[in-house]
């Protein structure tokens, strides 16, 4: 059986979305910033795709900006707002311990550039708390970096209650929502942000495309120089096909969202029942609070990386939280941040469902998890010491 689990890594393009990218890419290929009738056409899809993702998220279509996704947006969120806010005076910048490594590694350029970067903790849960946000605003505050929902663990934090916090004080609030957009409702005047990044593979786009919203009056400055597109602040000839599949994609899914939602929480509801017969393991990350179909494990006694190659050959494409890839042997920084150890952080699994997985699969998947873990347990060394008292268990 083949079961693709790993939805929060990317998605497949949906009917609509590659619907909507043929027709664009057979029938619009004008550019448009030429003047002709097939520039002019291109561009008012253009403008259309900026206004239909506008209203999904409650924005305005001038505080929409194209990128080619997730990472980018996020490094323009939060390079444009430290860099006004230094010449204000404001080096500061507020983040968490779990953010997407497009943010986290944005903010140590930053450090190395002179920024304060304060990373708040968050609880066992995965959550952070709003007191510490608020214990840690300031006048010297350029940014308040949160995420809205965790790409390993799946948990949602209280992004409305940070951006309060935040505009009462003036100060400027970015947040990462690439897992959230298509999956939970999103609105900007409700989260309160200023900045706000996603994108279209995760909710059944194209790769490689994103967009960035920008409030009206925000700050923003651009890291691709070249052409006017894009109102200055993102040169380059637009996608146009994948800018109108990612419209696509999100006005499906916006408007399947209710079922898909329920769908994916009772799979995942199953899968973590089913999962947590087995000894010895622990869910990640708070058990409501948590995106539908996002199901993160530790289990004690195994390495993660073994545990997926042998999924894998079982046809389960599933991820590990750790970040073990280019020899680096560091497990994830968010199963760390929620008080796993080392040990247990490497035995990680995470599987993220779609509305394509079936209950079938489910019933597939535990039982291979299972057998897999079973198997690399008995061959384990530091499973034999836990066994014979050698070593005591944490989970
Ligand atoms: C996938 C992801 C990103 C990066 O998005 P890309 O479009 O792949 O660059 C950023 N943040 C989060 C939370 C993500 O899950």
């Amino acid at each position: 059986m083949f079961v693709y689990a790993d939805h929060a890594a990317t998605t497949k393009m949906s009917d609509a979305a590659l619907k909507a990218y043929t027709m664009t890419a057979e029938e619009v290929y004008g550019n448009p910033s030429s003047l002709h009738s097939a520039g002019q056409r291109a561009k008012e899809v253009l403008t259309a795709c900026r206004e239909r993702i506008a209203s999904v998220l409650g924005a305005d279509a001038r505080e929409i900006y194209f990128t080619s996704g997730g990472s980018e947006s996020d490094n323009q969120a939060i390079l444009s707002a430290a860099y006004a806010g230094k010449k204000k005076g404001k080096c500061k910048l507020v983040s968490t311990a779990i953010e997407h490594h497009a943010v986290f590694h944005t903010l140590n350029k930053l450090k190395k550039e002179g920024f304060e970067v304060v990373l708040l903790p968050v609880g066992e849960n995965g959550i952070v708390s709003v007191s510490d946000v608020e214990a840690a605003l300031g006048d010297d505050v350029a940014l308040v970096s949160v995420m809205l929902a965790n790409n390993e663990i799946g948990t949602i934090q209280p992004v409305e209650a940070i951006g309060a916090l935040c505009k009462a004080r003036g100060i400027l609030f970015h947040t990462d929502a690439v897992q959230a957009v298509g999956h939970i409702p999103v609105q900007v005047d409700a989260i309160g942000c200023d900045y706000l990044a996603l994108s279209a593979h995760k909710f059944g786009g194209p790769k490689g495309v994103g967009a960035l919203y920008v409030r009206r009056g925000a700050p923003l400055s651009s890291l691709i120089e070249g052409g006017a597109q894009e109102r200055g602040k993102r040169a380059g000839t637009e996608d146009l096909p994948a800018i109108a599949a990612m419209t696509a994609a999100l006005e499906a899914s916006v408007s399947d969202m209710d079922a898909a939602s329920a769908l994916l929480k009772h799979l995942q509801d199953k899968l973590i029942a089913g999962l947590e017969t087995i000894p010895h393991c622990a869910l990640n990350g708070d058990r409501t609070r948590r995106l539908p179909g996002n199901v993160s494990f530790c289990f004690e006694g195994i390495e993660g990386e073994s545990l997926l190659l042998l999924l894998d050959e079982k046809g389960i494409c599933a991820s590990s939280g750790s970040a073990c890839t280019s020899g680096s042997l560091d497990p994830s920084h968010v199963l760390l941040a929620i008080g796993r150890v080392h040990d247990v952080a490497h035995g990680s699994l995470r599987l993220t469902l779609g509305t394509d997985n079936t209950e079938a699969q489910i019933d597939y998947t535990i039982a291979a998890v299972k057998e897999v873990v079973d198997y690399l347990r008995n061959m384990s060394p530091v499973w034999r010491d836990l066994r014979e008292g050698r070593r005591s268990y944490i989970l």
